[in-house]
């Protein structure tokens, strides 16, 4: 499948060969390279992607689950071309910002305050920082495969070592590779997805020098791996009850809701981080959470927290997050659920049809494919004797005209429609049937 790969791809193969003279690596981000060379593209459009060698390929990634209404939307590039026009980034407030910021504080319970930045990764961070400022103490707790981007604080423990036959009660903070200095997990305590019992043990033991619990509500990066029922609701009791602040990291599920995953599971934050779709397919982050505790920004105060980025709060992409929220109704929401539904209905039946030991876990928009006839509830579940699988099954959706996450992610957007699901469906089906005799 590699070679049938090859055989559509070759001016992808020529492109990533000449990428290599000049990035490091043949590309800027490690995530998009898989065996044999990733596709160069060319151009996109609504959900539709075209490679180099003029292969078309539906979008179910949407540069992973930002772009919630595909790529080019017609009313999100006039609102960039119109913003672009009058300048890009001053030094002094602009009238968007606030228009953006007057949205996701309408829209997300736990948001009555924000302030952007540029990335997922700077919002975990700052939400991170702040909750260590607000409870002047260090100390975090952070999931087992939970991914929170690329600070230092957060390269731990998003894909450690574990043999799968020996069940682990001892959770270290474990660097996800060299140049990630070790003690910058000396103030992380690690606790299993969906484990109440641990997260209460930590508290217990070390809750006056942590600051706050970071979570998905969803783990995305993992695979879509909802909270229990309870879970979310458990984190916020223990967050009250030791004193210390619940931070969701909503960077990839603010798309499941109208409101966010905190709106979807009733569970209201102290700390939010967001980016992704609220930045119209352009570099954003936010971090917003309650009054009280956003207050550790304020520069009227003595003593703050000091935030900056040259690019925060742009024009450009202020005004691309205003179109994309806008766009992004409640209809467009309930629309994107029932694609999603007839999307996960489809894959669990030609999953049935060849009987592979395989599930599909969906939240709202966002669904992934695991190798397992379980649902996986955290990051040991994940880990199955057919997860090496994944790439073929990557390769021959590729190979179809299906564009997905190497890990086996999809996230729909607004510009899809059923006939765009049928297709896909039907192409699962078939690499179903192709893969059934490697079980
Ligand atoms: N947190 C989560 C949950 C994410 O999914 C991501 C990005 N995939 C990040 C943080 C980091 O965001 P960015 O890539 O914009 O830095």
């Amino acid at each position: 499948s590699i070679r049938q790969y090859a055989a559509r791809t070759p001016k992808s193969k020529e492109a990533y060969a000449l990428a290599r003279e000049y990035l490091a690596g043949g590309e800027t981000r490690s995530i998009a390279y898989h065996r044999p060379y990733p596709l160069t593209v060319r151009r996109a459009e609504g959900c539709r992607l075209y490679d180099v060698d003029g292969n078309e390929y539906v979008d179910f990634l949407g540069n992973y689950t930002s772009l919630i209404h595909g790529h080019a939307h017609p009313e999100i590039t006039k609102r960039i071309v119109e913003a672009v026009s009058v300048g890009t980034a001053c030094p002094a407030g602009i009238e968007d910002q606030v228009e953006l910021g007057r949205i996701l504080c309408e829209r997300v319970p736990g948001i009555e305050r924000i302030r952007f930045c540029n990335s997922g990764t700077e919002a975990t961070m700052f939400a991170v920082r702040a909750a260590r400022a607000f409870k002047r103490r260090d100390g975090i707790i952070k999931m087992e495969g939970g991914y929170h981007g690329t600070a230092d604080f957060a390269e731990f423990s998003i894909a450690p070592p574990v043999d799968p036959k020996v069940k682990r009660t001892v959770f270290e903070p474990v660097p996800e590779s060299f140049g990630i200095p070790v003690n910058a997990g000396r103030d992380l305590f690690i606790a299993p997805f969906n484990d109440l019992d641990e997260v209460e043990n930590i508290l217990k033991k070390h809750h006056p020098e942590i600051a706050g619990i970071i979570v998905e509500p969803v783990l995305g990066a993992l695979g879509v791996i909802p909270p229990a029922p309870g879970y979310l609701e458990g984190l916020r009791r223990l967050a009250d009850t030791y004193d210390v602040l619940l931070i969701f990291d909503e960077v990839q599920t603010l798309r499941v809701h109208y409101g966010g995953a905190q709106s979807k599971y009733g569970v209201t934050p102290d700390l939010t981080a967001v980016a992704k779709i609220i930045g119209g397919g352009l570099p954003v982050g936010g971090i917003g959470g309650k009054a009280e505790v956003m207050s550790v920004f304020d520069p009227l105060k003595k003593e703050h927290l000091s935030q900056s980025g040259t690019f925060n709060g742009n024009r450009a992409t202020m005004a691309a997050g205003i179109a994309s929220m806008e766009l992004l109704d409640r209809g467009a929401i309930d629309r994107l659920e029932r694609l999603s539904e007839r999307l996960e209905a489809g894959m669990v039946k030609a999953i049935a049809d060849n009987a592979i030991p395989a599930t599909v876990t969906r939240v709202g928009s966002l669904l992934n494919l695991h190798f397992t006839a379980e649902k996986p509830h955290d990051y040991q579940s994940v880990l199955n004797p057919h997860f090496d699988k994944l790439p073929l099954y990557h390769l021959e959706m590729l190979r179809r005209g299906y564009f997905l996450a190497v890990r086996g992610t999809w996230a729909l957007s607004t510009v899809m429609s059923e006939k765009e699901i049928d297709g896909a469906v039907a192409a699962f089906g078939e690499v179903m049937e192709e893969m059934r005799p490697l079980f």
